[in-house]
């Protein structure tokens, strides 16, 4: 057998089933021109996915393998490839969002495809109703994942006897050949990460939500491009007493990803009411800009801009003032969120963004809405999140960022009032979801 491996977003060589085959191969990664020709040339994800594509090449050499490199589009690619060679098939896995699935059934039409579940732990149809259908509650969804749990194979995957087909390898694209430009970004280990959250694990349920208190694994961005498996972070922690509330965060991954597999449309509509809020410039770009006058959603917004993430309960306020205070339509926040996001992932952000606005699948209650000031009283009492990205508010006494009537009353050098009197924009955004 002749194979192509198209590693994507499982960038490892660890405990990669794309690496447990036999027989005569052609392992590539491809830079796809229909994805990177969007992006921002300063786009943080390019550096990080170079970086771990040369070391996923350096790996597969070390396994007497190598990796060959394109920068263009798959069908091009896939044309070429099967002009010169005669393979018998493609094997990888992938994502469950519109073009991803276009694109591979457009190959599969070229070539064999051999799926492989390597993002998720669980295959769609693994985790199902008695009557077949897909859960649409997370609760039951986890209980049933639990009871699943200590059945499932985790064991590491075994490297199978292959044989590098012979074929170019040396010849390699630059970032800015590509026309990126290369950014610096915090590039940890996975694996250190994993040893660290260890640690961690005891006060994880209780800690979590503290901006500053770096209680959370940082493993979003890995899980995101594969640098680690997700069967293995389940292996290392799945007999852990401690672990059951990180686990439950897990399952939150599997659920959006297979509540995107079962219901597509969810990418860009409402699972539930027609109401989608109303678009509104001037709002919007107070918001992209940071300049809401809202403390804790200014501080998460350049937190996401310098660096490329935002803390859990943080993007959770920033999206709800966003569908709720602001009543703009959800899919503008995602859509800035993919943008900015390094760890950004299509599933866990549309289904996260639609959990925020009351409109998905087992969403938050419409009107449950967060208020702002009394979260960042609660999660940053000492204000050090916002001012460690807000230094036009480090003089300000801690108590007054929590505090929206001094906020809208006072001028404060350099920041902006706040755009909405939060009581009055909230019962406005529950009349419209009501009507
Ligand atoms: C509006 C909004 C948008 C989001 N967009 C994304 C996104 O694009 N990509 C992304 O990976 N996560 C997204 N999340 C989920 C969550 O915020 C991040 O996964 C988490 O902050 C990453 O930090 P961590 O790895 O330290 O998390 P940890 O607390 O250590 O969690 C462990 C892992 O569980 C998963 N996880 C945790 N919380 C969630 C959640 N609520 N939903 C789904 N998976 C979760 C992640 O893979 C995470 O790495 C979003 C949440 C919100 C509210």
């Amino acid at each position: 057998m002749k194979r192509i491996l198209w590693f994507r977003r499982d960038l490892r060589v660890k405990d990669n089933k794309i690496l447990s085959f036999d027989g005569e191969v052609l392992p590539i990664f491809i830079f796809d021109k229909n994805i990177l020709q969007h992006l921002d040339k300063e786009d943080k994800r390019v550096s990080f996915i170079y970086f771990y594509v040369m070391k996923l090449k350096r790996d597969l050499q070390k396994l007497g393998l190598d990796l060959k490199i394109f920068y263009d589009t798959p069908q091009n690619v896939f044309e070429r490839l099967l002009q010169e060679y005669d393979f018998d098939e493609v094997i990888a896995s992938g994502d469950y969002d519109t073009y991803a699935k276009q694109r591979d059934r457009e190959i599969s039409h070229k070539l064999h495809f051999r799926y492989l579940n390597e993002t998720y732990l669980f295959k769609p149809n693994e985790v199902l109703k008695k009557d077949g259908t897909p859960y649409l509650v997370f609760t039951p969804f986890f209980k049933e994942v639990l009871k699943q749990l200590p059945l499932k194979e985790l064991s590491c995957t075994k490297i199978g006897d292959m044989k590098l087909l012979d074929a170019e390898y040396d010849k390699q694209v630059s970032l800015e050949e590509m026309g990126f430009v290369k950014k610096d970004v915090a590039i940890l280990s996975p694996y250190e990460k994993l040893e660290k959250l260890k640690q961690k694990l005891p006060l994880y349920k209780t800690e979590r939500d503290f901006m500053m208190r770096d209680a959370t694994s940082h493993l979003s961005v890995d899980l995101r491009f594969g640098t680690v498996g997700v069967r293995e972070i389940f292996r290392e922690l799945c007999n852990m007493k401690e672990s059951l509330e990180f686990i439950r965060e897990l399952v939150f991954r599997e659920f959006y990803g297979y509540l995107l597999f079962h219901f597509p449309s969810l990418e860009t509509h409402n699972f539930k009411y027609t109401f989608n809020g109303v678009y509104d410039q001037e709002k919007y770009e107070k918001f992209i800009k940071a300049k809401t006058g809202v403390p804790i959603v200014d501080a998460g917004l350049r937190e996401l801009l310098e660096t490329g993430y935002m803390h859990n309960r943080v993007r959770m306020i920033v999206a709800s003032f966003f569908t709720k205070d602001l009543l703009l339509p959800w899919q503008f926040g995602e859509a800035f969120f993919a943008k900015h996001l390094l760890d950004y992932d299509k599933a866990s952000n549309v289904l996260s963004w639609q959990w925020s606005a009351g409109t998905g699948v087992d969403p938050q209650p419409y009107f449950r809405v967060f208020n702002p000031y009394l979260q960042s009283k609660k999660f940053d009492k000492e204000g050090l999140y916002i001012k460690k990205y807000m230094p036009e508010l480090k003089e300000l006494p801690s108590k007054y960022l929590h505090d929206e009537a001094y906020l809208l009353s006072k001028d404060i050098p350099n920041y902006p009032k706040p755009m909405v009197v939060h009581k009055e924009a909230v019962k406005k955004a529950v009349e419209s979801f009501k009507n």
